[in-house]
């Protein structure tokens, strides 16, 4: 059943007033800031907050059509590869124009450079409106290729099935005594290595709705700039580990809060995403107060199992630490065959024949500030207390500075009268209703 009102403000009133400039929207962090310096909120006193995440969001794929012309007739079982990326075609290949359509995991690896391009770096360059070569295979035809842009397309859509989970935990290898290959790591993850953490913290959408009380089917957002909404739950999303499918047009999105991004264990992609929680009542309103960076509990696990054995708080990692990192080519050493900083830099932000810091692709993971041998970047990244001790945070997978900025982004849009409230939809259920 779709609900319009929950409490003692309705989504119709506050798109009033955000027609008529009037609505009062604060981000999630200036909220908790307001907080923190003793100010207290009524219903009244605030009608959105937005908030904001980005880091790996792996269950997304884009679903593209564009016309190409020579490959109709091939026969046989087309493969296609974007820039080496995987493309999987259909629907409709039988059909008579010379459109091809076809599905891109962000996941997917190049063949061509397997552990440092894939479909999130895609993604990117398509909304930048790189050239992106297309090569398609049948067997017993010669192979096509073609050079194509996003201006190119009839269609060019993301559909994310595992999107802006409610934080996440902190992994070290506390146990093993060899280092293991892991997703949270950006080379293997040795004992004695420091700690790895995942989320975004008080920023978090599913954060400041725990309870999904107005993020719910048809809400809509902003991914990666460009507007989107809820689709329902993410693949294994549960009541205490939620997370969101979401889908958005391509066109309109800021590559700033896309790419690719290289793990030990493969390539994934990167998303933002913001998501505006209108405070309808004092459950809601609650819901967002809570949620603060001193509050939120931070599970720390070892990474051979995930399984935590204790806990900490977003506010060792995000409340102090720095947010970006600092670059001056002049330590640099110059390291006699290869560059480890840029080896290991998930995102490619580093090119070091030109002394180079992309500040645009970079997340402030902190990997370099670790690997750099002569101490050319520089990050406080904080640590965290485990059973007592002080572990050193080496590496953050969520980009706090880019959640900010796209809560700031959704807010002003907001302000301005440009973004409204969708109706309240049905609530979101974390699985398919049984039989
Ligand atoms: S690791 Fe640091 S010191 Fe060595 S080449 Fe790279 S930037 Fe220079
Ligand atoms: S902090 Fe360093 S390693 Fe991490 S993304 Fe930025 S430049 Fe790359």
């Amino acid at each position: 059943m779709s609900e319009a009102v929950v409490g003692t403000k309705t989504v119709a009133e506050i798109n009033e007033r955000l027609r008529r400039g009037e609505a009062v929207v604060l981000t999630a962090h200036e909220l908790k800031e307001e907080v923190r310096r003793g100010r207290r909120f009524e219903v009244e006193d605030v009608d959105v907050v937005t908030t904001g995440s980005r880091g790996p969001m792996s269950g997304t794929a884009a679903a593209l059509s564009f016309p190409l012309s020579g490959w109709r007739g091939s026969g046989g079982r087309l493969r296609v590869w974007m820039n080496g990326v995987p493309a999987f075609p259909g629907p409709a290949t039988s059909e008579g124009e010379d459109t091809l359509d076809v599905v891109v995991y962000g996941t997917a690896a190049s063949r061509y450079e397997p552990r440092r391009y894939g479909g999130g770096h895609l993604f990117r360059e398509l909304v930048e409106g790189k050239p992106i070569h297309v090569e398609i295979t049948a067997a017993g035809h010669p192979a096509i290729r073609r050079t194509v842009t996003i201006h190119d397309f009839n269609f060019a859509r993301l559909y994310s099935v595992r999107n802006a989970f409610r934080n996440y935990t902190a992994f070290a290898n506390f146990r093993g005594t060899r280092p293991l290959e892991t997703i949270f790591g950006f080379r293997p993850m040795g004992p004695e290595t420091g700690i790895t953490v995942v989320g975004s913290g008080e920023t978090n959408p599913l954060q400041n709705d725990p309870e999904l009380r107005v993020i719910r089917l048809g809400t809509r957002i902003l991914v990666n700039g460009a507007p989107g909404i809820v689709v329902g739950a993410g693949t294994r999303s549960s009541p205490a580990r939620p997370n969101l499918s979401l889908v958005a047009d391509m066109v309109g999105m800021d590559p700033e809060y896309m790419g690719g991004f290289m793990t030990d264990a493969g390539v994934e992609v990167l998303n933002a995403i913001a998501v505006p929680i209108p405070i309808l009542d004092e459950a809601t309103l609650r819901g967002v107060l809570e949620a603060r960076d001193e509050t939120i509990r931070l599970p720390v696990a070892d990474v051979s199992d995930r399984l935590p054995f204790t806990e900490t708080t977003y506010a060792e990692v995000w409340r102090g630490p720095d947010l970006q990192v600092r670059y001056d080519p002049a330590k640099c050493v110059t390291c006699s065959f290869a560059c480890v900083a840029e080896h290991y830099c998930p995102v490619g932000a580093i090119v070091w024949s030109d002394k180079r810091h992309d500040d645009a692709l970079c997340l402030a993971c902190g990997a370099c500030t670790v690997n750099c041998v002569g101490g050319a970047f520089t990050a406080e990244l904080g640590q965290l207390t485990v059973d007592g001790r002080k572990v050193p945070i080496t590496f953050r997978q969520s980009d706090r500075r880019r959640a900010m900025k796209i809560a700031d982004l959704l807010r002003d849009r907001m302000r301005r009268g440009e973004f409204l409230l969708g109706d309240l939809g049905d609530r979101i259920e974390h699985r398919l209703p049984g039989p």
